[in-house]
């Protein structure tokens, strides 16, 4: 197997043709765009908060097998989460694409996202694998300046 093969695993190959959470969300309470243009991935990540709590996430755009597959993880990792373990899964995230983390001893937190860890291997595409990320933090800051909606 090539260094690019065990590094399109069959998760995120699946993800890649089976986007999880593929649309766009018309009552969202932030959303952001995320761009790549090293590689030319494109996305916009919606978010719906009830409270502290992710109640919804969605994305939508187009990209590499890398860029759609962790937006689509990313999603079904962080519904039902707080905004303090959304921030604390980004952060893990981020480590472990950049090499900087044990994937073994941070196994549980991470789930599904071990399977980026290869990504630290390529330099080039951290990008791919991030950019949802950084789009999602946009989305969930981007909610903080919406009107309230309560008179
Ligand atoms: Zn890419």
């Amino acid at each position: 197997m090539s260094d690019l093969a065990q590094l399109y695993q069959s998760v995120i190959l699946d993800h890649n043709r089976n986007p999880r959470n593929f649309r766009s969300l018309d009552e969202a309470d932030g959303q952001a765009d995320g761009y790549n243009p090293f590689c030319g991935d494109k996305i916009t990540v919606w978010v719906k908060l009830d409270g502290d709590q992710v109640a919804d996430v969605c994305f939508k755009g187009e990209g590499c097998a890398l860029s759609k597959a962790s937006a689509s993880l990313m999603t079904t990792a962080i519904k039902g989460k707080s905004r303090a373990e959304v921030e604390q899964l980004n952060s893990l995230f981020h480590q472990l694409v950049m090499g900087e983390l044990d994937p073994e001893a941070s196994r549980e937190a991470l789930g599904k996202l071990k399977v980026f860890s290869g990504v630290a291997e390529f330099p080039s595409r951290v990008k791919c694998a991030s950019m949802a990320w950084h789009a999602l933090q946009s989305a969930i800051k981007a909610s903080d300046k919406q009107p309230d909606p309560q008179p």
